[in-house]
């Protein structure tokens, strides 16, 4: 081996270092390790959501997000939920909360509603980059769980999501208005299994965040 060949070989080794620790530093500073989870049951208080005759959205978002709550404690989360009671919560306290949690993420739990009743399925938004990477692992999760109809990851311009630094999303899942999807809403085996993915979903998010595969 030439001198040139030695020096080239120890810069390509040295450069090649450089940037890995480069790029696992930035990992780390962007994403970290993802430690809390900040759910939001969606509505609250005089604030019913979509609401059938008497089934109130409010309260499958509630139950939906204390399921979700226990699954991820059990993963070994912290979890903090935007309420704890049927209440009314404004959009911009939500995002405070969510935003006042270091390593955390951000998760709205909603239920959907058409004027077209025919409108059935499972939809999660993000608005961020960092809210689509974890939309898309918790979408195909819950996909993947109840092979629901799949109305995709999408980008939606939501006040919670818009003003929440932290990875967020908004997962609506599914539709009061349908019928039969309602049926399945109100059945509890159907939100334990949504909720159930959600945090296997977030699960996966957090050790590609970790190993920085995003
Ligand atoms: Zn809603």
């Amino acid at each position: 081996m030439s001198r040139r060949q030695a020096v080239r070989g120890w810069l390509q080794k040295l450069t090649g270092f450089g940037l890995t620790s480069l790029l696992l530093a930035e990992g780390q500073a962007a994403f970290g390790r993802i430690k809390t989870v900040v759910i939001d049951p969606g509505h609250g208080g005089d604030d019913g959501g979509a609401t059938e005759g008497r089934v109130f959205e409010k309260h499958l978002n509630f139950d939906v997000s204390r399921r979700l709550e226990i699954q991820l404690q059990r993963r070994g989360y912290r979890t903090i939920l935007t309420r704890t009671r049927d209440e009314f919560i404004s959009l911009s306290q939500r995002s405070n909360v969510a935003n006042k949690v270091r390593d955390s993420v951000f998760v709205s739990i909603h239920f959907n509603s058409a004027r077209r009743t025919s409108a059935y399925g499972i939809e999660t938004f993000y608005y961020s980059y960092d809210g689509y990477q974890l939309a898309s692992r918790v979408h195909s999760a819950v996909c993947r769980k109840l092979r629901p109809e799949d109305r995709g990851v999408k980008k939606g311009s939501y006040s919670v999501l818009r003003h929440t630094k932290t990875p967020a999303i908004l997962v609506e899942g599914g539709f009061l208005t349908n019928s039969k999807e309602r049926e399945r809403c109100l059945q509890p085996w159907y939100r334990q299994a949504l909720a159930e993915s959600i945090a296997v979903g977030i699960d996966v998010y957090a050790g590609d965040a970790a190993n920085g595969r995003l």
